[in-house]
């Protein structure tokens, strides 16, 4: 089933997130909620869905992502899920236009830290450590954000704000 994303503006997207017991992560409704933020993740598309962005203040994002793009450290990242993250950032920082399902259409340069490790619970439960650099570290910061009621204009580079659809004049 497709969930609606909401937009900038909708409360739930600015509220923050509670934590899931290991009991709720396994049972019937959590794992359904998964297969439908799965669903409507890969519909939209993008590489990764938060809770509140379906409407949920739950601690808990998918992400997926089959590019691979060398020349921003963009590489195929299976199916999982994020549940309670902690995230600690590594050192190094990179550019990069980033958008949002949440902000449909638009873009901006965020820094974000280059590598980062998350402490998770992963769909069935059970803890799992995650070792990311690149995109997939962006990926995982903008997700874990999302928890926290953070959008990336909270930390774009003003100036670099645009439409998609403009974006290629900004680009050499
Ligand atoms: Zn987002």
């Amino acid at each position: 089933m497709l969930l609606k994303i909401v937009q900038v503006g909708v409360p739930v997207l600015r509220s923050g997130t509670r934590p899931l017991t290991r009991d709720e992560v396994r049972g019937a409704e959590i794992q359904q909620l998964i297969e439908w933020m799965r669903e409507t993740m890969l519909d939209a598309p993008g590489v990764g869905l938060a809770a509140p962005q379906v409407g949920l203040p739950l601690r808990l994002a998918v992400i997926e992502d089959i590019q691979d793009v060398p020349e921003k450290e963009r590489k195929p990242v299976p199916f999982h899920v994020i549940i309670n993250p902690q995230l600690t950032l590594g050192a190094g920082v990179v550019e990069q236009y980033e958008g949002c399902l949440s902000l449909d259409g638009f873009q901006a340069r965020v820094s974000r830290a280059q590598a980062v490790t998350v402490e998770a619970l992963d769909h069935h439960g059970g803890p799992v450590k995650i070792e990311a650099s690149g995109w997939y570290a962006r990926i995982l910061q903008h997700e874990i954000d999302h928890l926290d009621g953070t959008l990336y204009i909270d930390r774009m580079h003003t100036r670099t704000f645009t439409l998609t659809r403009n974006l290629t004049r900004l680009l050499p």
